[in-house]
C-alpha cells in the first residue's frame, strides 16, 4: 500500500512533480500514460528512492520511503523495478542474474536461490536459457529474465518503467503476457506504457500525467469512454 501526499521533485528551477498526491493499492494494477517529460519515471524513481523528492511523503505499508539506510535498504528489496532497457548484468549468466540478490541481501543458500531462480524462470518461460548470457538472449527474453529477477526478492510492489518500449515489435506480446499473468497472479504493479491494449485489458486503474501533475485518474472503462479533456483523447489516439 502506497500513499504519495504532496509530493514535489525540481531539478533546478524546473518543478517536474508539483504535488502528486495518490495511492496505489495492494493487488491493483495502475497503468500510468501521459506526454514524454510528464514526469512519469520522476515518480517511480521516488517511490523506490533512485531520485529522493523535495517535499511531501512517499510511504510504503506506512514506512516513509528511505528514512534511514536500514529503512532503504529493506524497501528496496520490496518495491521490484523494470527498466526500459533489461538492465542486466552482462557478466553473470541469467541464473547468477536471479540469485544475486537473494544470496547477498536475503542470505539465501546458493543451492534454494537456484531453485527459486529456476521455478521463476519458468514462470516466464526461461527456463531453458538459464546458463546463457544476456548478449546471446533476444530484447523480449532479456525483459523476461529481467521481470523474473525482480521476482526473485519476492517483492511488495514492481514497478515498470515503459517495459516494451526498447524492444522490436514482435517482442512487445511476449513480455505484456508475462506481466499480464502477474497481475493476475495478485501482483500490486505501477507500469508505466504506451500499450493502451495493456492499459484497457488488465490495468485496475489508468492515470494521466500532464506536466508534473496527475490529470486524470479513473478505471480504464471509464477513462477511455471519457477521457476528461480533449488533450487527453487526443494523447490516446496518438498512441493507439
Ligand atoms: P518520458 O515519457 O520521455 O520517459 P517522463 O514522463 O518519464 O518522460 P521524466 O523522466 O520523469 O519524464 O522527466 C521529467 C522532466 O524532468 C524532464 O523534463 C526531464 O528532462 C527532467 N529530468 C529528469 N531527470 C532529470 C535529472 N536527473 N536532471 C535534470 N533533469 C531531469
Ligand atoms: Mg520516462
Amino acid at each position: 500500500y502506497i500513499v504519495c501526499t504532496d509530493v514535489r521533485k525540481a531539478f533546478g528551477s524546473h518543478e517536474v512533480l508539483k504535488g502528486v498526491s495518490t495511492q496505489f493499492r495492494t493487488g491493483e494494477v495502475t497503468v500510468i500514460i501521459g506526454a514524454s517529460g510528464s514526469g512519469k519515471s520522476t515518480l517511480l524513481r521516488a517511490i523506490n528512492r533512485l531520485e529522493p523528492h523535495d517535499s511531501g511523503s512517499i510511504t510504503i505499508d506506512g514506512v516513509a520511503v528511505g528514512d534511514d539506510a536500514a529503512t532503504l535498504q529493506r524497501q528496496r528489496s520490496e518495491v521490484g523495478m523494470v527498466f526500459q532497457q533489461f538492465n542486466l548484468f552482462g557478466h553473470l549468466t541469467v541464473l547468477d542474474n536471479l540469485t544475486l540478490a537473494p544470496r547477498r541481501v536475503r542470505r539465501t543458500p546458493r543451492s534454494q536461490a537456484r531453485e527459486q531462480a529456476m521455478a521463476l524462470l519458468a514462470r516466464v518461460g526461461m527456463q531453458d536459457h538459464a546458463h546463457k548470457y544476456p548478449w546471446q538472449l533476444s530484447g523480449g527474453q532479456q525483459q523476461r529474465v529481467a521481470i523474473a529477477r525482480a521476482l526473485a526478492m519476492a517483492p511488495k510492489v514492481i514497478l515498470f518503467d515503459e517495459p516494451t518500449s526498447a524492444l522490436d515489435p514482435e517482442m512487445v506480446q511476449e513480455v505484456l503476457d508475462v506481466m499480464r499473468e502477474l497481475a493476475h497472479g495478485g501482483m500490486t504493479m505501477i507500469v508505466v506504457t504506451h500499450e493502451m491494449g495493456f492499459a484497457r485489458e488488465v490495468a485496475d486503474r489508468v492515470m494521466f500525467f500532464d506536466q508534473g501533475c496527475i490529470a486524470h485518474d479513473a478505471p480504464p472503462a471509464e477513462f477511455f469512454a471519457n477521457p476528461g479533456s480533449e488533450r487527453i483523447r487526443a494523447f490516446i489516439r496518438r498512441m493507439s
